[in-house]
């Protein structure tokens, strides 16, 4: 692949690395499987509160679920017998006349009850996968990375809990209340140096900020794609997919090279800090 051909060339700049960000989120983006990704995943609502309760009251274990016809779009099918789940949808009307005469121009919400079946009733077609692949691997650049990177965490006055349970489907998370950084139980080491560096510039960039989350996301993964490249390992299987699904329909690549100075001087800072020789000699 000629994204991996590019990060695995030896030393490239932090400018160059934040271009091949920038060019690998465009290339995701432009990919077929994205656009099957986004389409599908926009046949999913988002559900309400009392929706989400109406669903998992009725079926605990449902994750994801759609209409009958929504599946049949997604080229999946109910299974015979199965019994729908009830949920509440918003019609969107006016009032009838005569009911309330006084705002008759008001449009009003109503209710109707619809139904929805979980994945798990039907069959068909797999769905497009979450386009971030996790690093499953454990090589000696992470291993030396993750290392380096707990001492710069300690020196910054970050504490570092590793297997944090109940984070959902994120490998980590920065607290900043706490000062923490909570890493998710059972990941590689390759994807555990990875995260360390994405919460690490959480910590050092959004502590105190209230930018929008994906500008704070691309931000983070920015700095921690740059800096495991400078230390020998490839995340752009993961990184580049994880801020093109954070920009969502927005242009990702525009939005890294909006924040790319941010990025640079960060990850440039992060690789001050894990090998200051190394960087004097190349300023
Ligand atoms: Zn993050």
């Amino acid at each position: 692949m000629a994204v991996d051909a590019a990060v695995a060339a030896p030393r490239l700049t932090v400018a160059e690395l934040v271009s091949r960000l920038e060019a690998g989120v465009r290339e995701v983006q432009d990919g077929e499987g994205w656009r099957a990704y986004l389409a599908a995943m926009s046949r999913f609502h988002q559900y309400s509160a009392g929706n989400l309760w109406l669903i998992l009251a009725q079926m605990p274990t449902a994750t994801r679920v759609c209409g009958f016809h929504g599946w049949l779009r997604l080229g999946r099918h109910v299974r015979k017998g199965e019994h729908g789940l009830k949920i509440l949808a918003p019609v969107a009307g006016r009032r009838s006349k005569g009911e309330d005469a006084e705002d008759e121009a008001q449009p009003v919400t109503r209710f109707r009850v619809v139904t929805v079946f979980d994945i798990s009733q039907t069959e068909g077609d797999p769905l497009p996968e979450h386009p971030c692949q996790a690093l499953a691997t454990a090589s000696e650049r992470g291993s030396w990375l993750y290392g380096r990177l707990l001492e710069v965490a300690r020196t910054q006055g970050v504490q570092v809990r590793e297997g944090m349970t109940g984070l959902g489907r994120a490998h980590g998370v920065f607290i900043p209340g706490a000062n923490t950084i909570g890493l998710a139980p059972g990941l590689s080491t390759d994807q555990a140096a990875k995260t360390l560096c994405h919460e690490l510039a959480h910590a050092l960039l959004h502590a105190h900020g209230d930018q929008p989350r994906e500008e704070q996301e691309a931000e983070a993964e920015g700095v921690a794609f740059v800096v495991a490249a400078w230390a020998g390992l490839n995340t752009s299987a993961y990184s580049f997919a994880y801020v093109a699904d954070w920009a969502g329909r927005k242009d990702g690549a525009a939005l890294v090279r909006r924040l790319g100075a941010t990025i640079q001087r960060t990850a440039a800072s992060i690789i001050g800090r894990l090998a200051p020789e190394e960087t004097s000699q190349s300023a």
